[in-house]
């Protein structure tokens, strides 16, 4: 199965370099933050943008992303990582 890389930010829809972004990765069924980029596995991301995190957090866009439900604790990640890198 051919699994296309599509390096998006979730909220903005637009592709940027993969340091201004962070990836979540899907890893045993789990969606955890892949802070190194190292975690393979299928991945979203956001922009690393006040607005973009802040979005993401309120829509809960990992949602939709990975066609699960993200525990809500994922998105705390996010925003503690956001607000500390
Ligand atoms: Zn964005």
């Amino acid at each position: 199965m051919h699994i296309k890389q599509e390096r998006r930010c979730v909220a903005c829809r637009s592709a940027k370099q993969q340091n201004e972004m962070i990836r979540f990765a899907k890893i045993n069924g789990n969606i955890v933050l892949d802070a190194k980029n190292n975690l393979g596995g299928r991945g979203a991301y956001v922009c690393r943008a006040k607005d973009c995190l802040a979005l993401t957090i309120k829509k809960k866009l990992l949602n939709r992303a990975f066609k699960m439900n993200v525990d809500n604790s994922v998105y705390e990640k996010l925003l503690e990582y956001g607000e500390n890198n």
